[in-house]
């Protein structure tokens, strides 16, 4: 499984307490970008790609006919089978073909065969125009960045749209024919109790979403929100409370905890990002984008305008790690996977023994703290873990 990852790093203005790579005030870039990365892409022609994901940045700031330029020089059919966007599970195969307006360009261009192709969007920029696009692109699923449906909390952070319009964007997604669609929300932000909190959950779960990604507010070095922190920020107690809670909820609603900041109904989890922690290999586009392939992971420069002058020499890093390491990043990564956790003969199998043995001491003295359960083979973070996961992380690679 390899999966395609393009960053759009544009946004209309930065939140308080993002530390993404993505520019506001660029948006003139945006044409010239698109030709960039399709340059980019050119670097990796023939290789083909099981997911695609589109992030950000905004991607929804692209606009139709940035968006329709993009998917043509990556190869992807205009009117593929997954427009019809019907499929639940998103498993239509859209099938690569040569795009006769490329041929001009006399370039090798991805090949793709998507079992799912997702676009990250803000609600203010979820138009039915460029929807439709998305549809007609190709895209089965769709990831809106509602954050919150209070006014006040978004206000507080910076993000320029109001709870109406988050809720807009996903009836309009709805609307457009896409039942994959993905709500991001954010716990811990200033003034937030759990009254609030939970209208936000019973609303975007009235609506009929099918997959929630729910992550907690850290002061990030260098935001606004680090910087200058309010005084009503919840405490990292209240925050793990909070947290508590929107679990307890969304498991109580049918949905399936199956990641830590993840969760989905059955058959809805994002596989762009299983594969990622399953350790499997993905191409990354665009400035600040990581790639892992061949064994090798590398990143590139987070610096726009170098990009756009030269899209295929912007590695900053590569890193090649041998199968010990290999192996422990892995086990560090399935262990993010709170249901189907982390099977050790699998990965015995797949590193040899020799390469995995250290690594389930480690597991086996975490299992004795506590902080880990295994049955069989099988090793899965304990429940009680989950906000105080990254020091049992750090051990996991611990060399
Ligand atoms: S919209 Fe997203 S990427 Fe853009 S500044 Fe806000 S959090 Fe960052």
């Amino acid at each position: 499984m390899r999966g395609l990852y393009v960053h759009i790093p544009f946004c209309v203005k930065k939140c308080s307490y993002c530390d993404f790579y993505s520019l506001p005030g660029r948006l003139d870039s945006l044409g010239p970008y698109v030709q960039a990365v399709m340059k980019e892409s050119h670097k990796y022609a023939k290789m083909s790609f099981d997911t695609l994901y589109l992030g950000g940045g905004t991607p929804s700031l692209l606009g139709a006919k940035n968006l329709k330029l993009l998917i043509d020089g990556l190869g992807v059919e205009s009117s593929s089978p997954l427009a019809g966007g019907d499929s639940c599970e998103g498993v239509r195969m859209n099938k690569f073909h040569s795009h006769p307006d490329l041929s001009h360009q006399g370039r090798g261009k991805l090949q793709n065969n998507f079992t799912e192709a997702t676009i990250e969007m803000n609600p203010e920029s979820t138009t039915p125009e460029f929807l439709e696009t998305v549809k007609e692109t190709g895209f089965n699923r769709v990831s809106i960045g509602v954050q919150s449906l209070s006014d006040d909390e978004l206000r507080s952070v910076g993000r320029i749209h109001t709870a109406a319009q988050a809720i807009s964007a996903v009836k309009r997604a709805q609307k457009a024919g896409f039942h994959a669609v993905s709500t991001d929300l954010i716990i811990g932000l200033p003034g937030q109790t759990w009254k609030i909190l939970n209208k936000t959950l019973e609303t975007l779960v009235g609506l009929g979403i099918h997959h929630l990604s729910v992550y907690c507010l850290s002061l990030e070095d260098g935001t606004p929100l680090a910087k200058n922190p309010p005084d009503n920020l919840p405490s990292d107690d209240t925050q793990v409370e909070l947290y508590d809670k929107t679990r307890t909820f969304l498991i109580g609603r049918g949905f399936i905890h199956y990641e830590i900041s993840n969760f989905a109904l059955k058959g809805y989890e994002c596989k762009h990002n299983l594969n990622y922690w399953h350790g499997g290999e993905y191409l990354g586009l665009g400035p600040s984008a990581a790639s892992h392939l061949d064994g090798k992971r590398f990143r590139n420069n987070a610096d726009l305008n170098t990009y756009l002058q030269n899209p295929i020499g912007q590695i900053e890093y590569i890193e090649e790690l041998n199968a010990q390491n290999k192996a422990a990043e892995e086990a560090m990564l399935r262990l993010r996977l709170l249901e189907e956790g982390l099977d050790t003969h699998e990965l015995t199998t797949k590193y040899g023994v020799e390469n995995v043995q250290d690594v389930i001491s480690r597991l086996d003295g975490m299992v004795c703290e506590g902080l880990l359960t295994c049955e069989n083979s099988r090793y899965r973070l304990s429940p009680s873990r989950i906000m105080t996961s990254n020091p049992i992380f750090a051990r996991v690679l611990l060399k």
